[in-house]
């Protein structure tokens, strides 16, 4: 705490005990009030304006200051000064009083709660952001916590001043008129609990609703408004139509036909979509067949003295084809039909909020009438407009898997982690790849140490790794192809072979219905928390809606699209993403879940780190795998995990276990007293929290210990 405030909370702390010490509470209760009616009322009579100031600066002083004794200071209010100026100096008082209150909690409080609840706050925050003045307007009303509570709470959360002020003005105003009224006739008075009759309670709890129907009826309108124009069908074929069968589009169709809807899948090109057919299936199987030949390079570590691997680099590729055909029934026609999904092969377009229509495969048209859509069209390869690129004859994620013979020069184009899978596995398979990376490092998302350590891996391996080179123009040369590439204010030029393109990827917003209904779409289709998009019926998922492109988020997302989809406006959910996982299978693997050190400096959350560094785990030294790291970020002085990264061996089914702990508020202190079974590369889990445990030991206590134990010997 700094100096100014431990000055403010001594001076607060002070004026608190003198209030309780000289005993003042006894003057502000309904029996000295009343006993002093007459006094005070004289007192009034002769100053009238320094009673009133008084009157002010006390009733500011008790609600700042969180007293018990508001209440029958209002009474008070009303007996000395009337209904029409009793109200007017209550108000503004005790509006003025909360609003102290409120800035000197937050002043006292807010950054330390922000460092410990730093990403709880912030959903907290949004939705103070969205709906705080409504709440606030209702907590007024209908007071189920105490005022001076909703005063110190809300000064934890993002609500503006000024917004607090002028909602608590005018939300306590009934209460007050209420109050003071009731104070005119102090003398009649016997208690404070019969000064509010249950009717008028009831009527302030619905004056205190009511801003929250009104909004939910504006919201309504506003929603109508948008399909104005359109001609909503008078019945539906189907409750869900789902457009593309990617992993978004899979799952949704799933658990709609799951949960007994009438849903239809199309896909325009190949079931199963990216992950299937270019993405996740096929570059794990790649880089297995490459782990293979770098374990083989590697082989006098595991004391074997030589061993060749003789391999057709076609067959190679064939192997990762039949990976995929193995894989296709899981995601095939016929395994979604007997799961109860329509499967309809074409491309969709939607052609009004209610009706999508396909161009099928066989030629046929279908126009399909639907109470609601999921749009999961998903994403491409990103290739940007490059002077010469297109005379490159470049590949993508999307035709590298086409290639059968290897490229003997590879430049890759990227260092996130699609660019830097392929890159590693390239190399291993035999080519000489050069990675191309603008930044100053690969894979930019993580931690600086771990885009060092995966650089300098891939270096060992012999790719050249080029940081800090923008690539400016392609060019062909005496037949051979030239990247342009700026470093260091420097041209230069790299020879290559085959050019891999790996610069992110786009979402897929064009062709299908976005722009004629007027869908909104930046880098992705813009949804609300809800997944919906302009059109509350019409929900996207998965790559195309961002702001994640993973298999698994696409599917998370799904089971909201498809929920949502089927059941709002009588249940509808908010996507959670506040434990998301992923990983990067390059060598050493890399994995995430929760905030990284830099990011947790880029948003100002305070963090502690525990750190264990696995070569120096047995299972590790073992495998001939000792390296590598885990890093745990937790909320300082607690066992809250905040983030995790994993880089080493097989660090992708390592961090499973901090996700459930994330999930479900397991901290590390719990899984430091579970049993993790020897040798394996999950025990780096355990000592990661062991490390954490020693540093949070109680040393008085220990101090203590260890002279009970000194007695115990007789010492
Ligand atoms: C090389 C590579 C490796 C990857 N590795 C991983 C990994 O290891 N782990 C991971 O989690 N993620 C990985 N990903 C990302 C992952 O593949 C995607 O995040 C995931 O496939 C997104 O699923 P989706 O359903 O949103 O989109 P997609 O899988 O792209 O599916 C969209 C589908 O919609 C269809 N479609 C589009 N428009 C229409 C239309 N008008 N009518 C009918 N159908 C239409 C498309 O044909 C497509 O089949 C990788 C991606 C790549 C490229």
């Amino acid at each position: 705490m700094n100096k100014k405030k431990i000055v403010i909370f001594a001076l607060i702390a002070l004026a608190i005990v003198a209030y309780f010490q000289f005993g003042l509470g006894q003057y502000l209760n309904l029996d000295a009030l009343k006993a002093q009616q007459a006094a005070l009322d004289d007192y009034h009579r002769q100053y009238p304006w320094q009673v009133a100031g008084l009157y002010f600066v006390a009733y500011v002083a008790v609600t700042a200051l969180s007293l018990p004794g508001a209440l029958p200071m209002t009474l008070a209010g009303g007996a000395i000064f009337g209904l029409l100026w009793g109200t007017v100096i209550v108000s503004f008082a005790s509006s003025i009083g909360a609003t102290l209150a409120f800035l000197a909690a937050r002043f006292l409080l807010r950054d330390w709660v922000g460092e410990r609840f730093g990403e709880r706050l912030k959903a907290v925050d949004e939705g103070i952001r969205r709906d705080g003045a409504f709440y606030l307007f209702t907590l007024r009303l209908i007071p189920v916590f105490p005022f001076f509570l909703v005063n110190l709470l809300l000064a934890l959360t993002a609500m503006k001043a000024r917004t607090f002020y002028g909602v608590s003005q005018i939300g306590m105003l009934a209460g007050t008129v209420v109050y003071v009224n009731a104070g005119t006739q102090l003398a009649r008075i016997d208690s404070l609990a019969g000064i509010v009759s249950p009717a008028l309670l009831a009527s302030f709890a619905l004056l205190g609703i009511f801003p929250l129907i009104a909004r939910k009826v504006v919201e309504g309108v506003k929603a109508r408004r948008v399909y104005a124009g359109w001609q909503k069908p008078a019945r539906f074929d189907r409750n869900l139509v789902v457009i593309g069968a990617g992993s978004a589009g899979l799952v949704t169709a799933y658990i709609a036909a799951a949960v007994k809807a009438k849903v239809t899948l199309i896909e325009k090109h190949r079931m199963g979509g990216d992950c299937l057919n270019t993405g996740c299936v096929p570059s794990k199987a790649l880089i297995r067949s490459a782990k293979l030949l770098s374990h083989i390079a590697r082989a006098r570590e595991f004391g074997i003295a030589s061993a060749q691997a003789s391999f057709d680099f076609a067959e190679v590729m064939e192997r990762v084809q039949k990976i995929i055909k193995t894989v296709e029934p899981h995601d095939s026609v016929e395994r979604y039909r007997e799961l109860g999904v329509e499967v309809v092969e074409g491309s969709a377009r939607i052609v009004s909020p209610w009706q999508v229509e396909v161009i099928c495969h066989d030629g046929t048209m279908q126009t399909l009438r639907t109470r609601s859509i999921v749009i999961a069209a998903g994403a491409h390869p990103f290739v940007p407009p490059m002077p010469g690129i297109e005379e490159m004859g470049y590949l993508t994620s999307d035709t590298v898997w086409n290639l059968r013979q290897l490229p003997r020069r590879l430049l890759v184009l990227g260092g996130g982690p699609i660019g830097s899978e392929l890159t590693q596995t390239f190399a291993r398979l035999g080519a000489r790849v050069t990675q191309v990376e603008r930044g100053p490092r690969i894979m930019p998302r993580e931690d600086p140490e771990v885009s060092a350590m995966v650089a300098e891996r891939f270096r060992a391996e012999g790719v050249q790794v080029l940081l800090n080179h923008q690539a400016k123009a392609f060019v062909i040369e005496q037949g051979e192809k030239i990247l342009i590439a700026e470093h260091e204010g420097k041209e230069l030029r790299i020879a290559f072979d085959v050019l891999l393109v790996a610069l992110g990827r786009s979402a897929n917003l064009t062709g299908y219905g976005l722009e004629e209904l007027g869908i909104p779409s930046g880098r992705t289709v813009e949804i609300n928390e809800f997944l919906q998009t302009r059109y509350p019926n019409i929900y996207a998922a998965g790559d195309v809606a961002g702001p994640f492109q993973f298999t698994h988020t696409a599917a998370h997302q799904a089971w909201y699209a498809a929920i949502n989809a089927l059941f709002a406006p009588f249940r509808k959910f908010r996507a959670d993403y506040s434990v998301i996982p992923w990983s990067t299978f390059v060598e050493p693997e890399v994995a995430r879940v929760g905030i990284n050190e830099q990011e947790a400096q880029d948003r100002g959350i305070a963090y502690e780190v525990a750190r264990y560094d696995i070569d120096d785990l047995d299972r590790a030294i073992a495998d001939g795998e000792a390296h590598g790291f885990i890093k745990v970020l937790t909320v300082p002085g607690k066992d809250r995990i905040l983030g995790v990264t994993i880089v080493g061996e097989h660090a992708g089914d390592l961090i499973a276990e901090y996700v459930l702990a994330m999930k479900q508020g397991i901290g590390l202190n719990q899984i430091l007293g579970t049993i993790h079974i020897y040798p394996t590369l999950a025990e780096a889990n355990k000592y990661v929290a062991g490390v954490w445990k020693k540093a949070h030991a109680p040393a008085t206590l220990l101090r203590w210990v260890e002279r009970f134990h000194a007695w115990r010997r007789g010492g």
